[in-house]
């Protein structure tokens, strides 16, 4: 066990409680000099640091069997950094227009709450369809830091706690790439089904570790990360929402519109060829071809469930 590993704590596959964890498909690479204040940042550059990844063989589930304890990933996640304003941006934009056209099959319009809504850039969007009540809640002080002026007192700063927020009262809850960074994704879920009202709708979007693009970069991935705990496929996470209670779930892929710079930072390329690059694209995002998007499907999946 590595100096790393020592101060983590064991699971279970948290969401069937299988105990096998044969099945390694990613040993651990954490090199705590490299541990930045980054590591626990969205979007950040990959670092290639990972816990060490089994699968599921009762779920399918791709999960870390050692994890940090609670209140370190609490600290971590209250003390990271943030810079990715431009991003959040546009991945807010993608998210938004694929709410609109469900937007006709929720209850209402009374309520929304994003879970890890980072710099609230689509608590904006919410509020521009019509949500009469949106709320907000973050872990990352500097995320929330960058919030703009009138979104910022939307926003709770601090770890889900559903025990605060009213039960049975939300018409729509948004969690986009969270549920990797959670140690007990089936409670995130089951609190998340607790808090909708009759008829309400939980948007979902997150990794899939068994899209072609993902299994084709293994390791190189840049969902094999330090910060995600577990991964879903298709199969698990549809398995999750039924144990969660949910009564109907659909499950596709989901397609995020970038600027070309954005995807280069993403790219498994080289440090020589991909900072040069990275950085020019950058500086001509404004006119240039840095900023032209892109809209590719590159291991996103979008889950809609209803209670
Ligand atoms: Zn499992």
């Amino acid at each position: 066990m590595t100096a790393a590993a020592s101060r983590l704590t064991a699971r279970a596959c948290p969401v069937c409680g299988n105990a096998d964890e044969s099945h390694e498909l990613y040993p651990e690479r954490i090199d705590p000099a490299r541990l930045g204040a980054l590591s626990y940042s969205s979007r950040k550059e990959p670092e290639y640091m990972s816990l060490r990844m089994v699968v599921c063989p009762g779920c399918e589930l791709l999960y870390a069997p050692c994890v940090p304890r609670p209140e370190e990933l609490e600290r971590a996640y209250a003390g990271t950094g943030f810079d990715g304003a431009a991003e959040a941006r546009h991945a807010a934009a993608s998210y938004a227009e694929a709410l609109r056209a469900r937007l006709a099959e929720l209850p209402d319009r009374q309520s929304a709450l994003e879970i890890g809504t980072g710099n609230g850039a689509l608590l904006v969007h919410l509020r521009a369809m019509g949500f009469a009540e949106v709320m907000g809640i973050e872990p990352s002080i500097a995320a929330v830091r960058d919030a703009a002026p009138e979104t910022r007192p939307l926003i709770r700063v601090g770890s889900f706690d559903p025990s605060g927020l009213p039960a049975s009262h939300f018409s729509l809850l948004v969690a986009n790439q969270t549920i990797e960074h959670v140690a007990e994704p089936l409670a995130l879920l089951a609190s998340a089904r607790a808090l909708l009202k009759p008829g309400g709708l939980l948007m979902m979007v997150s990794h899939d570790y068994r899209h072609p693009l993902m299994r084709l970069l293994g390791a190189r991935a840049p969902i094999i990360d330090i910060e995600h705990l577990q991964v879903f496929s298709r199969a698990s996470l549809a398995f999750a929402f039924e144990r969660a209670g949910f009564a109907a779930v659909q499950i596709a892929a989901f397609a995020n519109r970038y600027p070309l710079h954005y995807w280069v930072r993403l790219a498994p390329l080289p440090r020589l060829v991909k900072r040069p690059l990275h950085g020019w694209l950058r500086r001509s995002a404004e006119d240039g071809l840095g900023g032209m998007t892109l809209r590719a499907s590159v291991g996103n999946m979008i889950a809609w469930a209803w209670t």
